[in-house]
């Protein structure tokens, strides 16, 4: 990769001619450049553990996996060994998800291998990146488990209860109304032993506002970016991932002021955090509400205010129908019960969970809109959708704000001043509790949780 044939083919002369000696100190082809290894990084998660090796100058590499027991082994050329390459291996955790040994040594002259002992089996995706804001070029590992999870999708796999709820025939009446009784009311009513399941629509059926539950409302503030991931970078230098932190920390202070708010932050610093693992942090606790806080980026210096996302029925429903192709085979079998026209069933199953949800997204984002229009222009004036996969948790009405352009200059300087993000927070802090005074918590509505 790193080398040119024409070189090879001279050093391949040269090697004939001159042996090893000659080979030491011919370079190893035109990628041989003088970059030298400036820092590293481990971010473990459980989603995926990144390496990041930072370096003066771009890095060629080659890769290649050994089986039995799983390694990872990476060339990389163009550098020799270093001080800061080999620390690199005590900073891996003893509690790293996948990497169980990580080993750095020169190769041969200009080439240096690492070697990843791995905890399992892994998909691991290696690429570069170039510099940006402080960042020098970076060669980033990527392990990801072999079997890699879509939030929605390992929901749907792993939900055997809400498969029984949908799945009347069956299921002693007993233990249907003790699980319909721990549902939401849309998939309550899917479990009405008299009803088939194929006659239910995907609407709200209950009038939430008689149903005021006194309960602690879980919400879970999701700072985006960080770490290795610095997000948008404004013109003058401000990185989005710091903005939209200071946000969420001011919206957590005022959500917490209140008695029936708790909040869970999936990251409260400058972190790493992969989506996957924000969306089940959010499923972990429960969260009532998931608000993902950005702040925009665009080529044009004028583009400028506030927009909410939702989950797009099209980015649902693209999980889904991947979902029934994989369960097309299954000969039916929902929840381990046998059901005619299961084709029909699961789409009902799918649109019950993933439309009541994008229902309630929208309605969030539609109170947080009013509240961001009384401090910022709104960018679109209606809640946009968009397949994003941190909305993906299918039980957890789930939003997305983009605060305002951190790429225009004006709005760069608002991000950044300690009023303006209150007063932002303030906004989505009001929009919250907007939402929630139109649509109070149901009473706990625990459906399933990956492990
Ligand atoms: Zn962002």
């Amino acid at each position: 990769m790193a080398t040119a044939p024409s070189k090879l083919g001279r050093r391949d002369v040269l090697r004939g001619l001159a042996g090893t000696l000659l080979l030491s100190v011919t370079p190893v082809g035109l990628a041989a450049t003088s970059a030298s290894v400036v820092a590293v990084r481990v971010w473990p998660a459980n989603a995926y553990t990144r390496v990041t090796i930072e370096s003066s100058a771009p890095l060629t590499f080659k890769q290649f996996s050994l089986k039995d027991p799983d390694r990872l082994v990476v060339d990389l050329e163009g550098i020799d060994l270093n001080n800061e390459l080999q620390s690199l291996a005590g900073k891996v955790g003893d509690n790293d998800p996948y990497i169980k040994l990580l080993r750095a040594a020169r190769n041969k002259p200009g080439v240096v291998r690492l070697v990843l002992d791995l905890k399992a089996a892994v998909k691991p995706q290696i690429f570069t990146l170039d510099p940006i804001a402080e960042y020098k070029h970076r060669l980033v590992i990527d392990l990801y488990p072999a079997v890699q999870t879509d939030e929605l999708l390992a929901f749907l796999n792993d939900n055997s209860q809400l498969k029984m709820d949908v799945v009347p025939p069956a299921v002693p009446a007993e233990k249907t109304a003790s699980q319909a009784s721990n549902v939401k009311p849309a998939e309550a009513k899917a479990s009405d032993p008299n009803k088939k399941p194929t006659e239910n629509k995907p609407t709200e059926t209950v009038d939430r506002s008689k149903l005021k539950v006194d309960r602690l409302i879980t919400v879970v503030l999701d700072p985006g970016h960080g770490g290795e991931d610095p997000g948008a970078v404004g013109p003058g230098g401000n990185h989005e991932k710091a903005v939209v932190l200071q946000i969420a920390k001011r919206l957590r202070d005022l959500l917490q002021s209140e008695p029936n708010f708790r909040v869970v932050m999936t990251r409260d610093a400058d972190f790493f955090v992969p989506l996957g693992v924000r969306v089940r942090k959010a499923r972990a606790v429960q969260a009532d509400l998931f608000v993902s806080i950005h702040a925009d980026a665009f080529v044009r210096p004028d583009a400028n205010g506030s927009s909410v996302f939702a989950l797009s029925e099209g980015g649902a429903s693209s999980t889904a129908a991947r979902w029934l192709a994989q369960t097309q085979n299954d000969a039916d079998l929902i929840g381990g019960v046998k059901v005619k026209g299961g084709e029909d069933l699961r789409k009902t199953l799918l649109d019950l969970t993933t439309t009541a949800t994008i229902n309630d997204s929208l309605k969030l984002g539609k109170a947080m809109l009013g509240e961001l229009g009384s401090i910022n222009r709104l960018h679109k004036p209606n809640v946009e959708q968009a397949s994003f996969a941190v909305l993906k948790a299918p039980d957890i009405p789930s939003i997305l704000v983009e605060t305002a352009f951190i790429s225009n200059p004006d709005e760069e300087r608002k991000l950044i001043d300690d009023d303006y993000q209150q007063k932002m927070a303030q906004a989505l802090f009001k929009g919250i509790k907007r939402y929630f005074a139109k649509n109070p918590p149901l009473a706990r509505t625990r459906i399933a949780q990956n492990p």
